[in-house]
């Protein structure tokens, strides 16, 4: 949508509205839109007031005609943006929790520890409008902070937060075999594990998050001396690719004809470099990641300028590689299920 074309059906932001701000997929910001506020990025100012009446995902231009696009908020995009207050689970992790807990429109879910709720925005987004989460963390600060976050989120009536210690006193009596799935993030876990099977209804699944091995063996210790079942724990790692369209030279920059040095090819400013985007979108690169191509990417850039001074028009492949700073090891997450 550029511009605000409104189409039927569309959802207007309005004053009071939580937009995430889409500058790149590496830049996002969370902005509460306020009659005469302002938004202030390296692509300039805008003005709130332009954006009150235009539909969630329209693109929008500022007053030194940069762009932004205004995206509505969702679990996965605030995961993104949110403050960190602690260390959070991202979006693999926290796919595969909704997913194993089997989280859906009216279950009960109960967790600790909240965090900086990262987790808790999902799991409250998976169980309403008829379900509820109910959060739990010893510590005030962060639980004041994280009801604010579901104030602003919209999430407030689905997500109830209590300050307790759940590994020194478990989960409250009154969620006695109330409970449809439990998750804990919680540094040694396996304290809460009897209060956990208390909670749980009968076939009713735990997950556990650890970041090492030895939290994950002494939880498993606790979950099998207690009343649980089918054990499994998983490891999900995550590595992106960069999708490039390229342009192959046919000698693969190789020609000894050509006595160009290697050094004069290295030191000329890059050239804008194609990248293809979900629905076939393209962008140009600024060409900072030239930097950090492999001898063989830059070979192959070489011949394709080599050819583009010969006037060659050359075919474009798609091509991938895995991007340098790829996300590795964050934990383990442990699934049990509370045995009838
Ligand atoms: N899963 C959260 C998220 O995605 O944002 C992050 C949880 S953070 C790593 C762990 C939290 O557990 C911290 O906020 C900490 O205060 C809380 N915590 C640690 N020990 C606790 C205990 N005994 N009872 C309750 N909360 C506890």
């Amino acid at each position: 949508l550029h511009d605000g074309e409104v189409r039927r059906g569309d959802r207007l932001i309005q004053d009071g509205d939580l937009v995430i701000v889409y500058e790149s997929y590496k830049q996002m910001k969370a902005v509460t839109v306020t009659k005469n506020g302002e938004f202030q990025n390296r692509y300039g100012l805008f003005m709130h007031n332009d954006w009150i009446g235009k539909p969630f995902g329209c693109k929008v231009t500022g007053k030194k005609g940069g762009f932004v696009h205004l995206l509505a908020p969702s679990p996965q995009l605030w995961t993104l943006v949110l403050t960190h207050r602690t260390q959070i689970l991202y979006i693999m992790d926290i796919s595969f929790v909704l997913a194993y807990l089997e989280v859906r429109p009216g279950c009960v879910v109960i967790e600790s520890g909240t965090g900086s709720g990262s987790l808790t925005t999902a799991l409250a987004r998976a169980a309403a409008p008829t379900g509820h989460v109910y959060t739990f963390d010893f510590h005030e600060q962060r639980a004041e902070a994280a009801r604010k976050d579901f104030e602003r989120t919209g999430l407030s009536s689905f997500v109830t937060v209590s300050v307790r210690d759940i590994q020194g006193e478990g989960f409250p009596e009154e969620f006695a075999s109330e409970v449809d799935a439990v998750f804990l993030d919680l540094p040694q876990p396996w304290l809460a594990i009897p209060s956990v099977a208390k909670s749980l209804k009968a076939d009713s699944p735990v997950c556990s998050f650890s970041p090492c091995m030895e939290q994950v063996q002494r939880t498993c210790e606790a979950l099998t001396t207690t009343q649980f079942r089918d054990l499994r724990t998983f490891e999900v790692l995550l590595r992106s690719y960069e999708v490039h369209e390229e342009c192959f030279g046919t000698d693969l920059g190789l020609d000894s004809s050509n006595n160009e040095s290697e050094s004069a090819i290295l030191s000329e400013s890059s050239p804008p470099h194609k990248r293809l985007c979900s629905g076939n979108a393209e962008v140009i690169d600024s060409g900072e990641d030239r930097s950090q191509l492999s001898a063989k990417d830059n070979l192959i850039a070489k011949g394709s300028k080599k050819s583009r001074r010969r006037g060659e028009q050359l075919p474009g492949y798609v091509v991938a590689r895995p991007e340098a700073e790829a996300k590795g090891h964050t934990g383990y997450l442990t699934f049990a299920r509370r045995a009838v």
